[in-house]
């Protein structure tokens, strides 16, 4: 069957309803000096307040990774790219990533040696990595699993959690959506949302993304899809 409407991404071309995700790897034993020049007023404000040192890293890297990958993008400096994080709730600078001006949507999320971003062209995104071994699921299974799901294993816990975190990142509820009320597909089935609180369908593309061993990683699209997800490593982009 022919599809009479394309769109051209770079030098190829794809039906229109594919959507398209780039998803950034790094380390926040990547740091160099110079990233924390990338930082305006309020991220470094932000990054003072981490007592650990690891968790400025994994904050000053994150932000690094992805003014970087959307100034390649956009052709602008990555210290010109501006991300306000004004929280919905609170308006404190917590919240989800945006990128003011530009037609871009963007998710961070980092956990143990691991920096992930993800980038569309627009369509709301959202990306997880957890490291396996961090937490206890017997802790947290009341909070991450509903009615019927069981994750026998670590990494079907972790698997479970991405998934749904994912979700919650891409709509943009984050906290304010119980986790138990997102149901997926189980581990070892194709990731997809099955249904979201009470709404039974809300168009969003799933996939589980490999982050190496020790790591369950998952990034959701809102969108019919199908999704393209196109893997980066951000080491390029850290060490010029
Ligand atoms: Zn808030």
């Amino acid at each position: 069957m022919i599809n009479a409407r394309w769109v051209r991404t770079g030098s190829t071309l794809h039906p229109v309803e594919v959507v398209e995700v780039e998803v950034w790897w790094g380390r926040p034993s990547q740091q160099l000096p110079w990233h924390a020049d990338l930082l305006d007023a309020t991220e470094r404000r932000r990054r003072a307040a981490f007592r650990r040192p690891a968790d400025q890293a994994r904050f000053t890297v994150a932000t690094a990774v992805l003014k970087l990958a959307a100034g390649q993008r956009l052709g602008l400096a990555a210290d010109r790219v501006t991300i306000d994080r004004t929280c919905a709730d609170c308006g404190r600078p917590h919240g989800r990533p945006r990128l003011p001006g530009h037609d871009l949507a963007a998710s961070i999320s980092h956990s143990g040696d691991r920096v992930l971003v993800g980038l569309t062209g627009g369509a709301p995104v959202g990306v997880d990595v957890e490291e396996i071994s961090r937490v206890d699921p017997d802790e947290l299974a009341g909070h991450v699993l509903g009615t019927g799901e069981a994750a026998p294993t670590r990494p079907e816990f972790f698997c479970y959690w991405t998934r749904k975190e994912a979700v919650v990142k891409a709509t943009g509820d984050g906290l304010r959506m119980p986790l138990s009320e997102v149901v997926v597909t189980p581990p070892g089935e194709p990731p997809r949302l099955l249904r979201y609180g009470d709404r039974a369908e809300l168009a969003t593309c799933l996939a589980d993304l490999d982050g190496g061993d020790g790591y369950a990683a998952a990034v959701a699209v809102l969108g019919a899809g199908p999704l393209r997800v196109h893997r980066r490593d951000a080491t390029a982009l850290l060490t010029p």
